[in-house]
């Protein structure tokens, strides 16, 4: 149910707070053995956090912005006094000490945690099919995968089991299952949302933002999540707009520049070519000017991606060691006996595989060839983008090559599952804002997602050109799910 609906069950008063939320736990309970988006729910929490809402409610005070919003968090995002695992044996038992800087920002504002959702190992996939909790479904179709890494959030909103879920985006993990579920997914510019508590895979790329029904939902949560915070020196200091305040302006004239390269490209699906670019007439019909830009470097994205990625990854990841954090093997004669066993045992392969690509190129002799290399194209593909922006105000991709696969068809080929990535990591290796929104079906009734990026901090035009694009295309409106 998105915020509107919800609201408006609130305000009928025809259900207390704490009855709605009830009612989500029952629809949990049906739907979710089949989906498997929830790696654990924290029900108790929940209807006590319903009731302070419900008292606020009797007293006629001013209610919170998110007063009563059931929301779903990715389960690397830190929670205080519940397991946070990563979905990696790992960290199974793990609990969070502390409460990560956007979940307690959503909890001040009176939003309700219903759990965890299940994501890919560590977030590296895309296709939540790593997880050590199982693999989650997509609603549309309970054979296919949700995408990933944030399935579990983005088949948690698709499936009604929660208003909004909360994702993480490295490399297109909120976008893509975003795409995949036909639903919202917004990954704000980097450094616009505090890290504080997302446990990191590459720091550099990793960005927190929300998975909704609508796009004015991803707003409202952009509006409280964002902001500089002193528990990351990454975080911007500066201002946060109300991101609804342009959502409904109109778009003429607005000048959106489609990337050549992306749609000549012959990993692309025609069926999703043909629906982007439907897309694309309907934003002609809505005023906006269409220009053609290049961007030569774009697809070069994928390969850059997956060296900087790892690398950083193999860093982050040296904490687990099974003394400081992580499983400990019980076998192991000596200490790195212990802490190999350890890794080779907590570490399932496509995590492993990111370590061992990382460490080697980051290796003395390798560096230059690979990790340097790559950083100097991620400077090429930031420059591409910087041109392109001085001509156009939003950049329009579809979000990815394909609609959902079926479960199984990647998890042995990892080079084809990282090309499901090709049209999500450029914004991530320029640090932009980009959002996924429903665009059309394929012949098999699969959604399709239409991608927007915008220059740095420009959230808002993005938001604006989306919204006006739900409202015309009223896709969300005519969405059945089977
Ligand atoms: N699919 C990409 C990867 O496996 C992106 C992951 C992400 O954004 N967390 O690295």
């Amino acid at each position: 149910m998105n915020f509107k609906l919800f609201r408006n069950e609130i305000n009928s008063r025809n259900f207390s707070v704490k009855e709605l939320v009830n009612d989500i736990f029952l629809k949990i309970d049906s739907k979710d053995p089949q989906i498997n988006s929830y790696i654990r729910t924290t029900k108790e929490n929940a209807l006590l956090q319903a009731e302070n809402i419900d008292k606020i409610i009797q007293r006629k005070e001013v209610l919170p912005p998110l007063a009563g919003i059931p929301i779903a968090i990715k389960d690397n995002i830190c929670t205080k006094g519940v397991e946070t695992t990563c979905a990696s044996k790992m960290l199974k038992s793990f609990v969070a000490p502390y409460e990560s800087t956007v979940s307690s920002k959503l909890w001040s504002s009176g939003a309700i945690c219903l759990g965890k959702t299940n994501l890919d190992e560590f977030a590296m996939g895309s296709s939540t099919e790593t997880s050590v909790f199982g693999v989650t479904s997509n609603p549309w179709d309970i054979n296919r995968v949700p995408g990933g890494s944030s399935g579990g959030s983005a088949a948690s909103v698709a499936a009604g089991l929660c208003s909004a879920a909360i994702g993480s985006d490295t490399g297109g993990s909120i976008r893509q299952p975003a795409s995949f579920c036909g639903v919202v997914g917004l990954k704000p510019t980097y450094g616009r949302v505090s890290r504080w508590g997302l446990i990191a895979f590459a720091s550099s790329l990793d960005q927190i933002g929300p998975i909704t029904n609508t796009v004015s939902d991803a707003a409202e949560i952009l509006n409280i999540i964002s902001g500089k915070d002193r528990f990351d020196s990454t975080c911007l200091d500066k201002p946060v707009p109300n991101y609804l305040t342009d959502l409904n302006k109109s778009i003429k004239h607005l000048k959106i520049g489609i990337i050549k390269e992306c749609f000549e490209h012959p990993g692309l699906n025609p069926e999703v070519r043909e629906s982007v670019l439907a897309g694309v007439k309907r934003f002609i019909n809505l005023g906006a000017e269409i220009l053609e830009v290049e961007c030569p470097r774009f697809n070069d994205g994928i390969a850059t991606y997956y060296v900087i990625a790892p690398s950083e990854a193999s860093a982050n990841l040296a904490r687990y060691d099974g003394v400081k954090y992580g499983y400990r093997s019980k076998e192991g004669s000596n200490l790195i006996d212990m802490t190999s066993k350890s890794r080779a045992e907590g570490f399932g392969d496509e995590v492993q595989r990111r370590i061992l690509i990382g460490t080697y190129a980051l290796s003395a002799g390798y560096a230059d060839a690979y990790y340097k290399k790559a950083q100097k194209v991620r400077t090429l593909i930031r420059k591409d983008f910087d041109d392109a922006f001085k001509k156009v105000d939003i950049l329009l991709t579809p979000t990815c090559p394909t609609t959902a696969f079926l479960k199984g068809d990647f998890v042995n080929d990892p080079l084809s599952m990282y090309l499901s990535d090709l049209l999500t990591v450029p914004a991530n290796l320029a640090g932009l804002p980009a959002i996924s929104i429903p665009c059309g079906f394929d012949t098999k009734g699969l959604p399709i997602g239409l991608q927007l990026i915008g220059n740095v901090l420009e959230e808002n035009k993005i938001l604006n050109a989306a919204n006006i694009f739900e409202l015309d295309a009223q896709v969300i409106k005519n969405r059945t799910l089977k």
